[in-house]
């Protein structure tokens, strides 16, 4: 633990302050918590100590609206949205609060008075990395913007005691290494034990028949476990609400240790506890693929069992009749993670509340909608029968049931047309037999959409052909948005201020107003103002650089960055045949004109994925031989920033010239990562695919740098026998670039180590990188010749930011709340303590 720093003796009171200044009441309140809730004086508190006590400053005056908000949305009854998600990539929370309550400056200011710097202790914060990468961060963005937008809210999902792993590199690999986030405590939390509810897991069921001739399922469980809710505070910008992130937590059932405890069998109950216990122990570390785990899919039921069951007794303590589910609650499928809700839902109202089949359908249909958020077969989840019936028979009947109706109306709709049926069904025949958890959320949701508009398309004539056909009303497109407030005003301090100073703070809750910069992009002066905060931004990166890749790398070289997850679809490896590309150029003629190129990489790659493995491993070994080259290593570096995570995006995305966004056209659903840096004025230079295509239409196709095929032209060469050795002999320097690799030149000799990949490239290609490789240089030829214009690169960069407006998760949420959720925004009046004492006496 880091030594203290010095705390100014007269720290109740700073140099001129008045008695009651936001910055002394915050530097009393820390004070208080630095003694009565860390337990510490100054010359014994750590910095963890220092930030604890400011987090607990600043939960006190969250506290107060989120009460206000409850009090507000009981009173009202209000109807109200339920993001189901199996992520929440929250990344950390002081800094973002501090912003949202507009107590920022106020707090830098008072921890300055007490000798503290408030950064230091902003990142002393462990970020709940709860999430894997961009379908966990939507979540995250999505709940700050319908808490901005004063949307009745609650984020539902698992409380993971490990959440994505921690990546380090040993030797160029990366090594996985467990996130203690919970090590020192979470203040961001309240535990609520009084609304844990009962889970069942397994078993079998019975079948009886009531006096009157009705009949009842029973559902008898091998086991149970209880979810535990833990409540997190979610604010909006400077407005009065505070929703709430509500999620669960496995824990044994009492009555269960008893019986076992009674029996004498001591190590049986500690082992059914540890069992219980391990259903929100791990985040499971894929993205983009599916692992048939069966904790994966109890993990699932779990958490949308806990949530549909507290909606349930939200909607009792407000006296709402159970037929009213869907007028009270709209419920969002993140994805199919938490599919089972559908048949979970049936199932309460059904077996546990006695309601018909026809109306419990009814009323599910009408409560769910359902996001998709991916295109590749390997990701779309599917559930082995034999499992599926292991951890949940009473849902597997359910779903027979449903899937019996639904193709009844399939074969009437589609007279004799047994192959679209056999298509359609819930349940997989062809083979091993599988549950279909993408079938099951579009038959059981009255919406479908996609997460770009090249997506939506693709769904519609793809992935989701005969759900299409039969029901086209239902499918709609929502383009993904990123919060304008942690992605610019948080992680972008620098270019918030001169925005502001140039525009107002409007922006930041109407991001649209970014248009108002587009003359500013003429404006000399400023500018000089935008390049300079590039300039500082990149300074700050290097100094991260430095400290992590000991590597050192110079800020007025253009930097060129790929964060995301490691996956072929996404092609690191393209940019790293690239840059071998330019190096071969380079010691074949040192005197080329090339503009200096810092090229960044990050991101995660799932522990099983061994080519996204070896990825890393290339891009590492490429570092190794350019950075220590005095041939070239004026005019090109290589560096990978370990453990890419909301914090370190933080500082990477603000300090980016070029955005990398090269996935095969019609592979990535969306991207997000691809606002965050068009956001804060870095180029693009990306395919025809996801997000990008909105992203150049906004921008202007002058201010994007396009290559690559169409998603279109992809399926036509792949569908006429793509052969990459065709493009490998007809591209002298590809052929370089192989021939380097094979010949061991980036393994110190070892002609086996990227085999693998090489062999894939050469022989299958699967995601079209020799196809694409000479358009890509070329875009990369005419980007270091824009970038040398320094005046005019500016210019493209500040319409870039300007014309991000769009990408708000703002608009996003905006749209979701009028053409799927059907909610209006509740404004909260903040209540004193005065108020909540008179509440109470009531
Ligand atoms: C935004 C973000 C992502 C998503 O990035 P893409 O480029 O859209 O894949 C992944 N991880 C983190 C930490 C992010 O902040």
């Amino acid at each position: 633990m880091n030594q203290p720093q010095v705390v100014s003796p007269n720290s109740g009171r700073g140099p001129d302050d008045e008695p009651d200044s936001p910055t002394r009441r915050l530097r009393h309140a820390f004070l208080h918590h630095l003694f009565y809730t860390q337990g510490k004086f100054p010359a014994l508190a750590t910095k963890t100590d220092y930030y604890l006590a400011l987090a607990h400053t600043v939960r006190d005056r969250l506290l107060q609206r989120w009460i206000s908000t409850a009090n507000e949305y009981t009173k009202n009854g209000s109807r109200t949205v339920a993001y189901l998600s199996a992520e929440f990539l929250m990344g950390p929370h002081l800094g973002n609060n501090l912003i949202n309550l507009g107590l920022f400056d106020d707090a830098r200011k008072s921890m300055s008075e007490l000798g503290l710097n408030l950064d230091d202790l902003l990142y002393e914060e462990e970020e709940p990395g709860l999430g894997n990468g961009g379908l966990g961060r939507l979540a995250a963005c999505f709940i700050d913007s319908l808490a901005t937008l004063e949307i009745p809210a609650v984020g539902y999902g698992i409380r993971y005691e490990f959440g994505i792993f921690h990546q380090t590199l040993v030797d160029g690999w990366q090594v996985e290494k467990t996130d203690k986030w919970l090590r020192y405590g979470n203040p961001w939390e309240l535990a609520r034990p009084e609304w844990s509810v009962t889970v069942k897991l397994g078993g079998h069921t019975e079948r009886m028949q009531d006096n009157s001739g009705q009949l009842h399922v029973r559902w008898v469980p091998n086991r149970t476990v209880l979810g535990v809710p833990y409540d997190t505070p979610i604010l909006g910008y400077r407005n009065n609400t505070a929703n709430t992130l509500r999620l669960w937590k496995a824990e044994a059932p009492e009555a269960f240790d008893f019986a076992v405890f009674n029996r004498g069998d001591y190590q049986g109950a500690v082992n059914q506890k540890v069992v219980s216990e391990n259903l929100s122990k791990v985040l499971y570390p894929n993205d983009e693929h599916v692992e048939g785990k069966e904790l994966r899919l109890a993990q699932q039921y779990f958490f949308v069992s806990c949530s549909l069951q507290d909606m349930l007794r939200i909607m009792k303590t407000q006296h709402v009749p159970l037929h009213e589910f869907h007028e009270k609650f709209a419920v969002q499928l993140n994805d199919t993670h938490p599919a089972i809700g559908v048949a979970e839902l049936m199932r309460l109202l059904t077996d546990e509340h006695q309601m018909h089949w026809n109306q419990a359908w009814d009323i599910t249909r009408k409560t769910f909608g359902y996001t998709n958020h991916t295109l590749l077969p390997e990701a779309l989840e599917r559930w082995p029968l034999e499992l599926f019936k292991r951890v949940l028979p009473r849902h597997l009947e359910i779903i027979y049931e449903i899937n019996a109706r639904f193709l009844d109306e399939v074969r009437q709709r589609y007279f004799g047309d047994e192959a679209r049926v056999t298509r359609m069904s819930l349940i997989e025949e062809t083979g091993e037999r599988y549950v279909r958890m993408a079938h099951l959320a579009c038959v059981g949701s009255h919406a479908i959409n996609g997460v770009a508009e090249l997506h939506s398309e693709l769904l519609k004539q793809d992935v989701l052909k005969d759900f299409h056909e039969m029901w086209p009303a239902k499918f709609g497109n929502k383009t993904n948005g990123v919060t304008p407030r942690r992605w610019i005003a948080l992680a972008n301090p620098r270019l918030t201020r001169l925005i502001s100073g140039a525009i107002g703070e409007g922006w930041i809750k109407r991001l649209e107003e970014l248009r108002q910069l587009e003359p500013f992009a003429l404006d000399p002066n400023f500018r000089a103002g935008w390049r300079e905060i590039k300039r500082a931004n990149k300074r700050d990166l290097s100094d991260v650089i430095r400290k992590r890749c000991g590597v050192a790398v110079d800020p007025s070289s253009m930097f060129d960055v790929q964060v995301k997850r490691i996956h072929e679809y996404k092609r690191q490896h393209l940019s790293a045949l690239h840059i071998i590309g330019l190096y071969h150029r380079l010691k074949t003629n040192p005197n080329l004109e090339m503009t200096p190129r810092t090229f960044i990489f990050g991101g995660k790659a799932a522990p099983g994925y061994w080519m996204a493995k070896l990825i890393i491993r290339l891009i590492t070994s490429i570092g190794e031989v350019v950075n220590r080259d005095p041939a070239v290593r004026d005019k090109l570096r290589v560096v990978f920033l370990p453990n890419f995570s909301v914090t370190n995006g933080q500082r990477i995305y603000p300090a980016a010239d070029l955005s990398e966004q090269i996935s095969t056209a019609g592979k990535e659903a969306s991207g997000t990562g691809n606002m965050k840096f068009a956001m804060n004025g870095a180029l693009t230079i990306g395919t025809m695919d996801g997000a990008n295509i909105e992203i150049r239409e906004q921008v202007g196709a002058e201010n994007f740098f396009l290559f690559g095929l169409t998603a279109h032209e992809v399926a036509t060469v792949r569908g006429n026998g793509y052969r990459p050795q065709d493009y490998l002999d007809g591209n002298a320097e590809l052929r370089e670039v192989i021939s380097l690799i094979r010949h061991g030149y980036f393994s110190r000799g070892d002609g086996e180590l990227f085999r693998p990949l090489v062999d894939s490239l050469v022989n299958h290609d699967p995601y079209c990188l020799f196809a694409d490789y000479q358009s890509y240089a070329d875009a990369h030829e005419r980007v270091g010749t824009a970038y040398r214009d320094s005046e005019d690169w500016t210019r493209m960069s500040i319409l870039n930011s300007a014309r991000s407006g769009l990408f708000s998760s703002d608009r996003t949420i905006a749209e979701y709340c009028r053409d799927i959720w059907n909610v209006q925004p509740v404004q909260v009046p903040i209540l004193s303590h005065e108020d909540v004492r008179v509440e109470l006496m009531v």
